[in-house]
């Protein structure tokens, strides 16, 4: 293990001098961004920055690498959107929901000892860190202390109610953020002790269902591991993780699964929905899976185990590929047809699975997925105050009841927005969303490219700062934006002494005519889909101004229909909403949601130059952008009804193809991004004129 407290009075000296530099230079640019208000906090509060653990061979290093947990802190909207994650279901859960409250396994009770108290420990622990909150702490804590503490003999950790393997997965994930935050000493031994366990009882008792399907998950767990202790144990335990789990990676390379899944295919009436080809068309196993790859070639080496990401979203894409960034899962893979659902839990494990194939690949096509998922499909599934939440959501969501609804296999509730609509997996496990991407939006330029090592990557955007050191040097940065709502960022970078290093800012792929500016002087024009690089001695409040072009844009869906996107994200027609409380559900409430008004619109839009026929209004970030009352960008676009386009059943039957004619009149209609419109049609069909 490395030891950062060697020498215990330089360390302090070059914190103090650090310290001095944070608070100089975050007064830099404050006037420019009016949400850099959120960024004010006294340096006393402020975490030390460590150096990053980088894998040991004969791992093969990413070609990026996760920054130590501490060295992020949000700022801006997204801290404003984590603190209203505590403040709803994020940070009282426990209070309300018995499958992570005091009867909880994973506190030694006889409640529910499966998945839910670790899934809601990865994304507490992180959230509680995030926002340095002492009663958010104190609640992860309980349950640490209670696995730690109550390891077996034999190695084995969790409730003794159960063996399941896939449970510890998901806690291994909480107890490597735990332990990075709070460099307890218990978390490695206990780590240790069972993953030796694991491996002299995998031949006897291998993996199986959900753990054979998500194996990847621990992988990950194993291989931070390995680069702490070098113990060559975990190796051998790689390797038989992927000889007994399944096989991503040639699914993807022969992808069969190109239809509508039907409970029939799979056999579920005859019990069969545990069997290999029910769980290989499950669509979080598929979230899951898109990091096998890039984790997997990191043991492989192999250029096809690296490059099987972006080949599995490309297949997702293809054939259940949905204008949200989803691929749809309802909760198997479903088709393209808009009216079909994404489960949360898909959501967050996408978004996880890309933050780890971005840091090892280094494909900027990565991070465009990752912001699209995260500033669309996971505020559009959430109530504003986060206080409740569906299992699916719809790209084109006309109602959200009890009405029967075309989902592969799931159950009438399954897009209520509620505490526990349909199945509570997503309740338990939408905690790491935000978390996990504020912890995602920087990275270090890793040991693959000798030239750009230590050196910085802005790999997602949002307000944020980062203390890290680099070159054995204090570095600060300070990112100031209303990204994704407005394309300029600013970033003021200030070493504790001038030093040389890159800092790599990504250029999505829909970002051509991005300007770049070093100190108010142009820089080179970069391209879109890359990185820029920027290597230069920085010195303090060296500030760097990047301005995307935020053009809108039509994408095409479903029967040739049109989405609208501007920059990450995607616009919807914001139909209105009566909400209708269907009960009470302890401190929140179970709700359907209906229309109140025409939604059957097409859009008048000019192919060859959309932005001529939408017209952009920005009034300015002023509360939650993600909330239908405050969000700051409007478009207005022409568009004409089909009448012939209808609801049935609560859902939004198939689009006509495109384009369509309409005797109808034309009218001006409003569109808001995906997040901000709980009901909304987001693919339309395109009117001829
Ligand atoms: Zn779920």
């Amino acid at each position: 293990m490395l030891d950062l407290t060697s020498d215990r009075s330089t360390r302090r000296r070059f914190l103090s001098r650090f310290a001095l530099f944070c608070a100089t230079s975050s007064q830099l640019g404050r006037s420019l961004f009016a949400s850099s208000t959120w960024l004010v906090k006294s340096v006393d509060t402020l975490p030390k920055p460590t150096t990053a653990v980088r894998d040991r061979a004969p791992l093969i290093p990413g070609k990026f690498s996760f920054l130590p947990l501490g060295s992020i802190r949000p700022t801006g909207w997204l801290l404003n959107q984590l603190q209203i994650q505590a403040d709803g279901l994020g940070g009282h859960l426990d209070e309300t929901w018995p499958d992570v409250g005091p009867d909880s396994g994973w506190l030694g009770g006889k409640g529910e000892s499966w998945e839910r108290g670790p899934y809601f420990l990865d994304g507490l622990i992180p959230l509680a860190y995030l926002l340095h909150d002492a009663r958010l702490k104190a609640r992860a804590q309980k349950y640490i202390d209670w696995t730690l503490n109550h390891q077996e003999p034999s190695g084995m950790i969790g409730p003794a109610s159960n063996d399941d393997w896939w449970p510890r997965i998901v806690i291994l994930k909480a107890l490597t953020q735990y332990q990075e935050y709070t460099g307890d000493g218990r978390v490695i031994p206990v780590m240790d002790r069972y993953l030796r366990y694991q491996l002299a009882e995998l031949p006897q008792r291998p993996l199986r269902d959900w753990s054979k399907f998500r194996w990847q998950d621990e992988l990950l767990s194993v291989i931070w591991l390995y680069n702490r202790t070098g113990s060559a144990y975990l190796l051998e335990l790689a390797n038989l993780l992927r000889k007994q789990g399944y096989d991503w990676m040639a699914q993807f390379t022969n992808f069969q699964y190109t239809e509508r899944i039907t409970a029939e295919y799979i056999k579920l009436e005859k019990g069969e929905g545990l069997k290999d080809l029910a769980l290989a068309t499950h669509g979080v196993n598929n979230g899951q899976a898109i990091k096998t790859g890039p984790v997997w070639a990191q043991v492989s080496n192999a250029g096809a185990d690296r490059a099987a990401a972006s080949r599995m979203i490309s297949e997702l894409n293809k054939y259940h590929g949905l204008p949200n960034g989803m691929f749809s899962c309802d909760e198997h893979l479903a088709g393209r047809d808009p009216s079909q659902g994404s489960e949360l839990c898909t959501v967050v494990e996408y978004m996880f699975s890309l933050e780890q194939s971005l840091a090892i690949v280094g494909d900027p096509a990565l991070g465009d997925r990752l912001e699209q998922l995260a500033f669309n499909a996971l505020p559009g599934t959430f109530t504003d105050d986060m206080w409740a939440h569906q299992y699916n959501q719809e790209p084109n969501q006309v109602e959200c009841s009890l009405h029967h609804k075309p989902w592969t296999t799931d159950g009438p509730e399954s897009n209520l927005y509620g505490l526990a609509p349909n199945f509570g997996c997503c309740t338990a496990n939408f905690h790491q969303g935000w978390p996990k991407f504020a912890n995602s939006l920087f990275m270090l330029s890793g040991a693959q490219d000798t030239t750009a090592q230590d050196g910085l990557v802005a790999a997602a955007y949002a307000p944020c700062e980062v203390r890290t050191v680099l070159r054995g040097t204090p570095v600060h940065v300070v990112e100031e934006t209303d990204y994704p709502f407005n394309g300029s960022i600013r970033f003021t970078v200030s070493p504790a002494v001038p030093i040389t290093f890159p800092l790599q800012l990504r250029i999505p792929a829909w970002a051509t005519g991005t300007t770049i500016l070093i100190n108010g002087e142009a820089a080179p024009a970069p391209f879109p889909s890359s990185f820029a690089r920027i290597e230069r001695r920085w010195k303090a409040g060296d500030h760097v101004e990047i301005k995307f072009p935020m053009v809108p844009r039509i994408s095409r869906w479903f029967n040739n229909s049109i989405a609208i996107e501007r920059g990450p994200l995607v616009f919807s027609y914001g139909i209105g909403e009566n909400w209708v409380k269907l009960r009470d559900r302890g401190q929140t409430a179970d709700w359907q949601v209906f229309p109140t008004t025409p939604w059957n619109y097409a859009l008048i839009v000019d192919e060859a130059s959309p932005s001529k026929a939408i017209a952009v209004y920005d009034t300015g970030m002023a509360g939650n952008p993600f909330a239908r009352k405050s969000t700051p960008i409007r478009l207005s676009v022409k568009a004409r009804r089909i009448d012939k386009w209808r609801a049935e059943d609560g859902a939004a039957n198939p689009l006509p193809q495109s384009p369509v004619v309409s005797d109808a009149p034309e009218e001006n209609i409003t569109l808001i991004n995906y997040g901000a419109a709980k009901l909304r049609i987001t693919a339309f069909p395109h009117c001829r004129s």
